[in-house]
């Protein structure tokens, strides 16, 4: 089987866990505070929060915006839930914006529509999550200034986009956003085995989530409400969480960063291989934005409806049994069972709708070799009966 993605793990990545096992911290020693600095320097951002997945960088960046009960969240249905049971953590409630036809990211025009008469009703979100699909940035600078208009928050989930780039600068510089989170879940696109980050330019949203990943709990005299009781001292001023990324995790981390560049040239590559490859097949392959640069975490192709003849769900069968690992990113999530509960249903989102009856995610990952690549396309030749 040729998975959809794949990890990559070198000598190197090896010698540093290994090295991290046998020093005197698991957790909370050196490795933590110098892939938070590394990555910060990296993408151009002020602060960056290490924690043990994605999932927790979303759930205390809306946390330190201040999203709680009676407040909204928005964000994309086509995404992976945790995009939006960040704010059902928060006691929020969660709605959603339709996707970019070309893109198939939030689309800012549907988000201002949407902002004009939720303005009218008095239900305007306090946070809004743009999601970077397949390492595509959203278009930030359209979302920012509906932000300043409307006056929500914006946190960017670049699960997909670490190393990818929006209007020149690194993902994560944070321009155009209040909180940035990354995932190195392993099939994203540098691992720490689970493990996520919280980047933000805002010294306040810094502290905050700082103390939300470790308990509440803080030992700096600065933040207590009374002087300190001895050196044993410390003081929980918040309800905080264990969110904390070990130092094994951020050894690997570190790692994996001196590869990121490369790691995204090449799946730009295999990328643009593919593009070329699947040109006369009756598919559409993913537009890119001008003035961005991917970090392809995925490759998502959509089936032009009306030129193949077998099922989306037998396309996507018929790659399985030939062995090619697709997948499909994703089921959109306001028709998941627990967001029905929420009175959406079939058809609010018809753009969304309609790339989840057409996509499949093609494998790709930076080792897969082009012989690999070619077996996936002629297996897809195959399963569209192309004549
Ligand atoms: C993977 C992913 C997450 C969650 O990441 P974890 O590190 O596994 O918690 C969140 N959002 C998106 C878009 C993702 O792809």
């Amino acid at each position: 089987m040729i998975p959809y993605g794949k990890h990559d793990i070198s000598q190197l990545d090896i010698d540093a866990v290994l090295t991290v096992l046998k020093s005197d911290f698991l957790t909370q020693g050196p490795m933590v505070p110098r892939f938070e600095q590394a990555v910060a320097e990296k993408v151009g951002a002020r602060h960056a929060l290490a924690v043990n997945s994605a999932t927790s960088a979303l759930h205390i960046a809306c946390l330190a915006l201040g999203l709680g009960e009676g407040d909204w969240l928005w964000t994309t249905p086509i995404t992976f839930v945790a995009s939006a049971n960040c704010g059902r953590y928060c006691g929020a409630r969660v709605d959603f914006v339709d996707i970019d036809t070309r893109t198939y990211n939030l689309c800012p025009q549907a988000l201002a529509a949407k902002l004009e008469r939720a303005e009218t009703e008095g239900r305007l979100p306090k946070v809004v999550v743009a999601v970077h699909l397949c390492g595509q940035p959203c278009d930030m600078q359209a979302i920012h200034a509906l932000g300043q208009r409307f006056g929500f928050r914006i946190i960017e989930d670049a699960s997909h986009a670490i190393g990818g780039k929006y209007q020149g600068d690194y993902i994560g510089s944070g321009r155009y956003s209040d909180i940035t989170v990354f995932s190195f879940h392993p099939v994203k696109i540098i691992t720490t085995a689970e493990g996520g980050m919280a980047l933000t330019n805002d010294d306040a949203l810094a502290q905050r989530m700082d103390l939300l990943r470790s308990h509440g709990v803080t030992r700096d005299p600065a933040l207590m409400t009374h002087e300190a009781d001895g050196l044993w001292y410390y003081q929980q001023i918040d309800l905080g969480y264990n969110y904390r990324m070990t130092e094994l995790q951020a050894a690997l981390g570190l790692t994996q960063l001196e590869r990121l560049d490369d790691y995204v040239a090449r799946r730009n590559a295999l990328a643009e291989r593919y593009d070329a490859a699947l040109a006369e097949l009756p598919v559409t392959t993913p537009w890119q934005r001008p003035d961005s640069v991917s970090g392809r975490h995925l490759y998502v192709i959509r089936l032009k409806r009306d030129r193949v003849t077998p099922t989306h769900r037998q396309v996507f069968e018929r790659l399985r049994e030939q062995g090619i690992g697709v997948n499909l990113h994703y089921i959109p999530v306001h028709t998941q069972p627990y967001y029905r509960e929420f009175d959406f249903k079939s058809g609010d989102f018809p753009a969304a709708e309609a790339y989840y009856a057409e996509a499949i995610s093609l494998p790709m990952y930076p080792t897969m070799t082009h012989a690999q690549q070619d077996e996936v396309v002629r297996a897809l030749t195959n399963a569209l009966e192309v004549t």
